[in-house]
């Protein structure tokens, strides 16, 4: 297995071919494990999103090539690129790593989940179907479910093939053209994912990738008139605006996946050892860089002290290092941004009051690395218990009953997802019922499969993804109506 994968492409990709941007411009991929650059990388801007847009919009006209495929044949082409980035695995797991800083067993996991995804939408691509209507009046009424339209993708640095897997799977099997923007801090194995696209046999223009800036080519995206719906994961800062630009341009659809402070919750029935790896892994898993990780652990008070001595244990067992290196756990965060703002964060939390038991500081010399950090004795008003640390933080919280937990898991903005341990499953569901999450997972977490829905309540986002209903956001429904001499029931 090679430990620094050949960079291969660093283009555009456009039309089914890479090409150079219109202004000739670059920016850096950065290594975040050392800080240091890895190469240039291509770097769009509108009047590429231009050309993008036309290519999709032309390889969506009535008539063409993908406009005239079976259903089947669109699902066959699916699972296609679902078996080429299962046959390169190995080297695409090896790129995220590279320029994500993921420990590599975890970016292979990654490209198992996004084979899953793909496959699993590919199994939807000729089951989309309307109903026939008995409607009042003489005619015959049917509803058919239409691919939107040219769709425009923009996703996050922290899962970067599995959240193209997430995006495209739907809106190919829906039949609607793209053109993704990855973040700027990945942009090289979508353009990996564009020429595996390639050899699936997609036809040109039906997938399209322009990396550069949020400001630039993202907002020609969310502004473009000929896009007609938006997928966006990522912050709710930015989630908003898109729903600006959505609202000033075309009133085009969107979906937001967005930000989280999501509780995960212990009562003293749980079993401890598992409760306690059960909430180490909600948080610390990806550096703490997951949009539904178990930010805020409340742990009843009668188990608190037990619960944070071992939660200390296992952090500062955690092995931190170098992400290609056998038996590492823990990486580098993305970028120097993300290590600033989570330091900041950290610091916080000392100065508020909160104990450090374990970690709370650099790790290293060189890269983006945060030591695991346990905070206790955490209260509700502290900026580590509001804000999303999108970190390697765990913040533990005591509670005593039901009603006040559940009134203290809701007082946020957010409602991406919860947690609840316990053997009683009264109480359990007591809370699930209760809590304002999109998704709760009781005696587990994080428990995202392709067959379920993902997504969040108040200002975690709009619509969901994955599942069925991951698919309506792809579709337009008409109604059409045809006048028949007699009915007959
Ligand atoms: P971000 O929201 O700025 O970036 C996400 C994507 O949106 C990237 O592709 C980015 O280039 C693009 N983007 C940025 N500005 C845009 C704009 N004006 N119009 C259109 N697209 C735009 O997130 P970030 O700055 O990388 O991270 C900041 C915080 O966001 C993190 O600390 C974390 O709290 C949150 N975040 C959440 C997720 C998630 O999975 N929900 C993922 C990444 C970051």
């Amino acid at each position: 297995m090679t430990k620094q994968p050949e960079i291969k492409f660093t283009k555009l990709f456009i039309d089914g071919q890479f090409v150079d941007s219109v202004n000739g411009k670059k920016f850096d991929a950065i290594n975040p494990s050392t800080g240091k650059k890895l190469c240039d990388v291509t770097e769009g801007d509108e009047t590429d999103v231009d050309k993008a847009v036309e290519a999709a919009r032309r390889a969506f006209k009535l008539g063409s090539k993908w406009r005239t495929m079976d259903a089947s044949s669109r699902g066959h082409l699916i699972c296609k690129l679902a078996d080429l980035i299962e046959r390169d695995a190995e080297y695409l797991a090896a790129l995220e790593t590279l320029n994500n800083g993921k420990p590599l067993p975890e970016a292979q996991l990654d490209m198992v989940f996004a084979v899953k995804c793909l496959r699993y939408y590919a199994g939807w691509a000729d089951k989309i179907h309307g109903q026939t209507i008995p409607a009042d009046g003489s005619s015959l009424v049917m509803t058919r479910k239409e691919p939107v339209g040219v769709v425009g993708q923009i996703i996050p640095w922290n899962y970067p093939v599995l959240m193209c897997a997430w995006k495209f799977g739907p809106a190919l099997a829906a039949g609607c053209t793209i053109v993704l923007k990855p973040a700027t801090e990945t942009p090289l194995t979508a353009l990996y994912l564009a020429h595996l696209s390639v050899e699936a046999g997609f036809p040109a223009g039906v997938i399209n990738v322009v990396n550069g800036f949020g400001d630039t080519v993202g907002t020609a995206l969310t502004k473009h008139p000929n896009i007609q719906k938006i997928a966006f994961t990522g912050s709710t800062a930015v989630g908003r605006l898109i729903m600006e630009n959505a609202a000033k341009s075309n009133l085009k659809r969107f979906s937001l996946e967005l930000g989280g402070k999501s509780p995960i919750v212990v009562f003293p029935d749980a079993d401890l050892d598992n409760a306690v790896s059960t909430c180490f892994n909600a948080i610390f898993s990806n550096m703490g860089q997951c949009c539904c990780a178990g930010s805020r652990t409340f742990v009843h008070e009668d188990i608190y002290d037990e619960f944070v001595k071992k939660a200390a244990a296992m952090a500062a067992a955690r092995k931190v290092g170098n992400p290609f290196d056998e038996g590492v756990e823990h990486g580098p965060q993305v970028s120097e941004k993300q290590f600033n703002k989570i330091i900041d964060l950290v610091e916080s939390g000392k100065k508020e009051g909160a104990s450090v038991k374990c970690g709370g500081k650099k790790w290293g010399t060189e890269g983006y690395f945060i030591e695991p950090t346990v905070f206790a004795d955490v209260t509700d008003d502290m900026r580590i218990a509001k804000e999303e640390i999108f970190g390697p933080v765990q913040t533990i919280l005591k509670f005593r009953t039901m009603e006040e937990l559940i009134e203290r898991a809701n007082k946020t903005y957010y409602g991406l997802a919860a947690g609840v341990m316990t053997k009683d499953m009264n109480t359990a569901l007591m809370f699930a019922q209760a809590v304002e999450a999109g998704s709760v997972w009781i005696n587990c977490y994080d428990a995202t499969t392709a067959q379920t829905p993902f997504g969040g309540f108040k200002m975690s986002g709009q619509g969901r993804e994955l599942g069925e209903e991951g698919l309506h956001h792809y579709l337009e429904v008409k109604t059409i109506t045809i006048a028949i001499p007699q009915k007959n029931s």
